[in-house]
Formats: structure tokens, C-alpha cells, sequence
């Protein structure tokens, strides 16, 4: 679950009182109302951070004293704690704030892109404890290598981490094919790999006895931006990354669209030009073939090879008119994805992420132009073409909310888990 349904059901069901009622239906019924309370309860703090009680009771729409009830029980699982106010807001002591507690749900989130593996430890409330990326040489590297890579990487930001933490799972980013249900992985042509259990090799390896979760790393590009990019909460957006291949991730009513199976969003791959070049997965004229980076450098006559787009953007900057005239072509290209996407799935936010980013400064304008000649005027009129606010972080910061999204729906599994540091809650205030 990425959001709580509706908080205010619970308005006048909360409280201590139900969850004791009598009669099987009943008390099903009351549990499952106790679940969605807390989850909007720790939903509202990862996501906006500390929060007075009065702010809490406001935004879920739940009464002070079923707040009071919630905090009790979310204090005894470790994933809230309270702190003295630091600000009076009026008369009288100035008013405690509640806060979700990072090392009561700790994740380790790693991204495994082209040129760079990435690892990342980080807790409920969004805290980051250490980030560590890494380049490396652009080559096919087996999934034997790469895992022991993560295992090295990891390690020492998992010692480093505090000795109470409770870790609650490790998430996976990879620029491929993913099936969510196992981390499977299908293709991932730009790593070469086909048919790779990747969730259950890091499992084995990792060893650290929690679930690997691994999905497409532009699918998770698009959850950390509708979650905490430059507007958290749009409830429609588009993520596209460009990184040598192009995806796109789709967040529809502020769910993420994933498709039977995790796959969709391969848009890289759809059609834009029949008369355009040969793709790496065999079709012509395929979108990533034609605004992807390969497209980009040979336009700007730059090799291949891991800088490149170091160069074109150390190019563009010096005005080089070969670099910006290939950028713009390519950023033509690429707007005319985008209003496709716009068309079919009418976002408010398209946030361009991967190499996009890097060189926003030089394509905005051609995209804006390719996608006008695409989108129809009412989907197009509502759709603004953003730079990412996360960087080349985004797929990162996503697989971290997806191991963290299975706690906040459902606070109480992290009970069980290793955990000692309970920090207490004040009740009744
Ligand atoms: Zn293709």
C-alpha cells in the first residue's frame, strides 16, 4: 500500500473502547479500522514530520483522545516519540511535538544503475543515516559481481547504524525488467542480464534476515517524487528518466500504476518515429532510440563510454553549438514522449529524472515545443514539465518508501522484529 485510504472514517471509532467488541464480525471490522488509524497516524509524520498533537488530529480527521490511543500503541512499537515544544503557540507551555522514529523502521535501499551502484540507510520520517555511490566502468557485469559490490558497500553503513535500530527490510532499484511480486528480474539489457532472481541472490548474500524488495528503478523514481520531491502529494504525475535507455514511471490517483506484474511503464520502447534509427531491442524508431543517450551523443558527436555525459554537459556549458543543437534535437524527440504520455494519462507533473536532469537547463524548451506538437490542448494546459527536485537520488529515495510504504500500512508488523529502544509517549495531554 503506497497511502492510507480515507483517515476520517475512524472520526468517533477510535479510542480504546472498540477494539474490545464483542462479536466476531464486529471486532474484524474494528481491527481493521485500528490498522488504517495508525497507518494514516505514521503516514502523516514520515511524510511531513514532526507534528503537534492538535496538527496529527487535524490532518487524519481522527479526535484527540483516538490520537492519544494511537500514539500510545505506535510508542510501544518504537516507530513514534515526542519530544517538549520549542515554540509557545499562546498562552501556557508551548506544545509537545510527535515524531516518527527512524531506527524504529530502518531500511537499507540500494540502486543498481549503469554506471553507479548506489546504498543508502534510512528510516521512518525520511532520515537518511549514510549514502554511498559509487562509479563504476561502464561494462557487463555479471549479477554475481554486482551483489558482492552491494554487500561490500553496505556493510559498513549497516555497522554504522544505531545498535537499536530495527531494520525492516532491504529495497532494490534496478534498471530492468523487475517482477515486483519476488524481485525477479526479466531483462535488463543496459546490465546485460536476462532471468536474474536478483531479490533472492541479495537475500542470500546480504544474509540480514528481512525481505529484499526489487522493482524498476523509474517506477521508484516516481514514488519518491510523488512522495517527497518538489511537490509531494500531486496525485498524478509522470516520472521519465533518461539514463541510456528510457522509463517512465506513472503515479494514477496517487497509486503507482505497475500493471499485472510490475512491467508496465517500458515506454522507451514504444514507437515515435518509423522512419527513425534501429533500437538495441530490435524494433526502429523506438522513443529511447530516438531522445535516449546514445541518440543524444552521436548527435553532439561525443563517444560512447562512461563521462560522456559529463562532457556534453561541460560542452553545453561553454556554449559549444554542436552539443546545444543535439540536445535540442534530442529534447524535441523526447517532448513528443512526453506529450504521448500526457495524452494517456492526463498528469498534472511530468518530472524529467537519470540524464534529463543533468541537462534540464538545455532541453526545457525543446520539450515543451516537442510536447505541444502532441498534446491535446486540455490535457496539455494541465501539465507542467519539471525538473527532478531529487536528482539522480530519485530511484534511491524510492526504494527506500517501498519497504517503508509496508510498514506505514500496517505499523503493527514491525512487532516481533529486533527491536530494544522503546521511547514512551505521554498520554492524555
Ligand atoms: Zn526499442
Amino acid at each position: 500500500m503506497e497511502s492510507p485510504t480515507n483517515p476520517t472514517v475512524g472520526q468517533d471509532g477510535g479510542g480504546t473502547t472498540i477494539g474490545g467488541a464483542p462479536g466476531r464480525g464486529r471486532g474484524v471490522a474494528a481491527e481493521e479500522l485500528r490498522r488504517h488509524n495508525l497507518a494514516a497516524v505514521v503516514e502523516c509524520l514520515h511524510l511531513s514530520g514532526p507534528l503537534s498533537r492538535s496538527e496529527l488530529a487535524g490532518m487524519t480527521g481522527l479526535n484527540r483522545s483516538t490520537i492519544a490511543d494511537l500514539l500510545g500503541e505506535l510508542a510501544g512499537l518504537g516507530l513514534v516519540g515526542e519530544r517538549p515544544g520549542a515554540t509557545p503557540t499562546g498562552p501556557g507551555r508551548p506544545s509537545p511535538t510527535v515524531h516518527a522514529r527512524p531506527e524504529g523502521a530502518t531500511v537499507l535501499a540500494v540502486e543498481l544503475a549503469v554506471d553507479s551502484i548506489a546504498v543508502a540507510t534510512a528510516g521512518l520520517g525520511g532520515h537518511v543515516y549514510n549514502l554511498l555511490r559509487v562509479a563504476r566502468p561502464r561494462g557487463r557485469f555479471s549479477p554475481e559481481e554486482t551483489t558482492q559490490d552491494v554487500a561490500k558497500l553496505a556493510g559498513p553503513l549497516l555497522d554504522a547504524l544505531p545498535a537499536e535500530r530495527t531494520l525492516v527490510g532491504v529495497g532494490v532499484a534496478v534498471v530492468g525488467i523487475t517482477r515486483r511480486s519476488d524481485g525477479f528480474v526479466h531483462l535488463a539489457p543496459n546490465l546485460g542480464w536476462r532471468d536474474v532472481p536478483l531479490a533472492s541472490m541479495l537475500a542470500g548474500i546480504l544474509d540480514l534476515g528481512v525481505p529484499v524488495l526489487a522493482a524498476n528503478e523509474a517506477d521508484l523514481g516516481a514514488l519518491a517524487e510523488h512522495r517527497r520531491g518538489i511537490r509531494p502529494g500531486i496525485a498524478n504525475l509522470v516520472y521519465v528518466s533518461g539514463e541510456v535507455g528510457i522509463g517512465a514511471g506513472v503515479i494514477m490517483d496517487g497509486k503507482p500504476m505497475l500493471g499485472s506484474a510490475g512491467y508496465a511503464g517500458e515506454a522507451g520502447h514504444t514507437l515515435i518515429n518509423p522512419d527513425g534509427s534501429e533500437c538495441r531491442c530490435g524494433a526502429v524508431g523506438c522513443w529511447e532510440a530516438e531522445a535516449g543517450e546514445a541518440a543524444l551523443l552521436r548527435r553532439a558527436g561525443i563517444g560512447d563510454g562512461t563521462g560522456h555525459i559529463d562532457e556534453m554537459a561541460e560542452r553545453a556549458a561553454s556554449g559549444d553549438e554542436l552539443t546545444l543543437a543535439a540536445i535540442a534535437e534530442s529534447g524535441r524527440w523526447l517532448g513528443v514522449g512526453i506529450g504521448n504520455l500526457i495524452n494517456l494519462f492526463n498528469p498534472e507533473l511530468v518530472v524529467l529524472g537519470g540524464l534529463y536532469h543533468r541537462l534540464f537547463r538545455y532541453l526545457e524548451s525543446a520539450v515543451i515545443e516537442g510536447a505541444r506538437l502532441r498534446t491535446l490542448d486540455a490535457p496539455g494546459e494541465m501539465a507542467t514539465i519539471v525538473c527532478s527536485g531529487l536528482g539522480s537520488d530519485a530511484p534511491l529515495v524510492g526504494a527506500g518508501e517501498l519497504v517503508l510504504s509496508g510498514v506505514i500500512a500496517d505499523p503493527a508488523s514491525v512487532d516481533g522484529r529486533s527491536r530494544e529502544a522503546r521511547t514512551p509517549v505521554g498520554r492524555g495531554r
